[in-house]
């Protein structure tokens, strides 16, 4: 559960074509980063993977079967949006709750959840807080902790971290990092920063202009880039 494969997709904004044909497998488990300049057509990609925005041509396939035409919220991924997408009226927990409650999930189920996530992301004493009680640390873990308790196939993160400081990103890129130890779920995380790439990737996917100028480990990248914007980006001694 959680192989993405994506087959000659492309996407256009009327003329314009922002994803050129771009084949791509995103391995079950797999920990596998986005990065490229701003305006490459990271958070296109994610768009089209989660379902928020049509693919032009190609097929999006989900554990090898077509997704394209299936609806976002039966995709079984879990977009993780920056915190500030939380809902500031409401606690934490129904924060959590909300896209259980949405899909129908069983209360006793939805709160064996939300214990099971709090737990995870050290948020068990900020429960019954709203958001604008708590720091940009802990705003973030809730936005982590609303994906979680869906069980997504993969999580998709697009830049998450942005709006934080440079310390508390550091934390968070560890914590995150953790997670997917624990978890063992495909995680598609989109960045512009590279060194949240080199260190969290195990999977690195090279962008620009839409293309994919090279896919590969951290080290792969590091020690063989195959061009110039490579090596510029990942910022080996090419
Ligand atoms: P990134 O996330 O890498 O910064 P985006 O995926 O947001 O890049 O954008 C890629 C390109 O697609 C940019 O040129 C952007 O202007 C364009 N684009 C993104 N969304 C839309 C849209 N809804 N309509 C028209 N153009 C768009
Ligand atoms: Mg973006």
């Amino acid at each position: 559960m959680g192989q993405i494969t994506l087959e000659k997709v492309t996407k256009s904004f009327g003329d314009v074509e922002v994803i050129p044909p771009l084949d791509l497998t995103i391995e079950d488990g797999e920990f596998c980063v986005f990065v490229g300049p701003s305006g490459c057509g990271k958070s296109t990609l994610l768009r089209l993977i989660a379902g928020l925005e049509d693919i032009s041509s190609g097929a999006i396939k989900i554990d090898g079967s077509d997704a394209s035409d299936v609806p976002p919220a039966k995709r079984g991924l879990a977009m993780v949006f920056q915190s500030y997408a939380l809902y500031p009226h409401m606690s934490v927990r129904k924060n959590i709750a909300f896209p259980m409650k949405m899909a129908g999930v069983s209360q006793d189920e939805q709160n064996r959840r939300i214990e099971s996530a709090a737990k995870a992301l050290n948020l068990t004493d900020y429960l019954e807080r709203r958001p604008g009680q708590l720091s940009g640390g802990q705003r973030q873990r809730v936005a982590i902790g609303r994906a979680i308790v869906r069980e997504p196939a993969a999580f998709l993160f697009d830049e998450p971290l942005s709006n934080l400081d440079a310390a508390l990103r550091v934390g968070m890129r560890l914590e995150i990092s953790e997670l997917h130890e624990r978890l063992k779920t495909t995680m598609i995380y989109v960045t512009h920063d590279q060194v949240e790439a080199m260190t969290m990737a195990d999977k690195i996917v090279v962008l620009r202009a839409g293309n994919i100028e090279q896919v590969g480990s951290p080290l792969d990248l590091y020690k063989h880039p195959r061009n110039l914007f490579v090596a510029g980006f990942i910022g080996s001694p090419k």
